[in-house]
């Protein structure tokens, strides 16, 4: 493989949002639910590790630095990143039709 790819630092995360129009392949999405014990009253938005490419078009775009990039060796032959089957429940943002989430 030889690429990056990006990982979020949950606690540094406040569930802006603000990452999640700079993704083109729809891979950073905000959690259904606030885990417990969470400093933030928000959310946060985690990275859907199958869809992310690595194409690291997010980073820079958070204001807290939680989003941050994850070297993958070149002798990889899947990303590290892809550690769960089944990823935790995340909610659809709906932003190409009309009345839909701006980009911001
Ligand atoms: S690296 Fe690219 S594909 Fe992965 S979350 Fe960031 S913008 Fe999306
Ligand atoms: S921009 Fe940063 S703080 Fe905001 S939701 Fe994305 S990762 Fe979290």
């Amino acid at each position: 493989m030889g690429q990056s790819m990006v990982a979020i630092v949950q606690d540094d995360c406040t569930g802006c949002d603000l990452c999640i129009y700079h993704c083109p392949f729809e891979a950073l999405l905000p959690l259904q639910l606030n885990p417990e014990g969470r400093k933030h009253n928000k959310r946060p938005v985690v990275v859907v590790e199958q869809r992310c490419v690595g194409c690291l078009s997010c980073i820079g775009s958070c204001p807290t630095d939680a989003l941050h990039e994850v070297a993958v060796p070149p002798n990889s032959q899947a990303s590290p990143l892809v550690i769960h089957e089944k990823g935790p429940a995340t909610e659809p943002v709906v932003r190409w039709k009309k009345r839909s989430t701006r980009w911001p």
